[in-house]
């Protein structure tokens, strides 16, 4: 991708977390961002964080396992800023439990946020990124798409899944000049980790995970990045 000004971006759960760190990180880079998330007061926060970049900010209350939601955040941001170069697929959701005690319920929440909303968003967005050939959709999974750990199962499968999902769609979209990379953080220092085994201080930060994605979008039109996986210092 060129210079990064007025590219526009959507960024799934950029409420919070590590959502709200690339949204600023993209903000700062001139860019134009689009961010969802279901808990309209969170968004709104972040709207007022960021109010300085106001008139290249929209936020919509959506739920990205919704596709009626996604399709209509689509319509909105495209209508707003004339066309899509970025998607981010980082809303996410994490519930822990072994897997004798996993219910249909924990089953299916985890795999419709983590998995059905990245299947949803990028549905709703490759359209608009065929029609100009090029684009770049990048997939927040985790350590835990790369192994599964005790308690994890539903999440993990659920990243692993998101990972499959991209696998697939840099095939099928490498023709349209569209590429596609998943990142896979340990531990980052958001309000979904709550019960870490290392202090908050000695995590990942959300805005390593931002850095990340402006190196992405920073690289030149032949250099593909499948995965990033980052670690935290000690973890091997
Ligand atoms: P977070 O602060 O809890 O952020 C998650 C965001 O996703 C929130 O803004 C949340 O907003 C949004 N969200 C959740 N479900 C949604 C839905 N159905 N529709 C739309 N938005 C939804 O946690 P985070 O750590 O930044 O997580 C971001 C991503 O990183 C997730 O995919 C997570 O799995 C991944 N990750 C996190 C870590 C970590 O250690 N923190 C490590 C590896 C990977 P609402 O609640 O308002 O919907």
């Amino acid at each position: 991708m060129n210079s990064l000004k007025d590219k526009v971006a959507l960024v799934t759960g950029g409420g919070s977390g590590i959502g709200l760190a690339i949204t600023t990180a993209m903000l700062e880079e001139g860019m134009c961002v689009a961010i969802c998330g279901r808990d309209s007061h969170k968004i709104e926060k972040a709207e007022s964080e960021l109010k300085q970049y106001s008139s290249r900010l929209m936020s919509t209350p959506a739920d990205v396992a919704k596709k009626t939601d996604v399709d209509k955040w689509v319509k909105a941001a495209t209508k707003q800023f004339g066309r899509i170069d970025v998607l981010v697929n980082n809303a996410g959701v994490a519930r822990w439990s072994d897997v004798e005690n996993i219910t249909d319920e924990h089953f299916d929440y985890q795999l419709n946020v983590n998995l059905r909303g990245p299947l949803y968003c990028s549905q709703a967005v490759i359209p608009h990124m065929k029609k100009h050939c090029s684009g770049y959709i990048i997939n927040i999974s985790s350590i835990c798409g790369k192994f599964g750990f005790a308690g994890t199962a539903a999440y993990s499968a659920s990243k692993f899944g998101l990972m499959a999902l991209s696998d697939s769609l840099r095939e099928e979209l490498e023709q349209y000049n569209i590429k596609v990379t998943a990142i896979c953080p340990g531990y980052v220092s958001t309000p979904m980790v709550t019960d870490a085994p290392v202090p908050r201080e000695q995590m990942i930060q959300p805005e390593d995970i931002a850095r990340a994605i402006l190196f992405l979008l920073n690289l030149s039109e032949y250099a593909v990045i499948k995965e990033i996986v980052v670690t935290r210092k000690g973890e091997g």
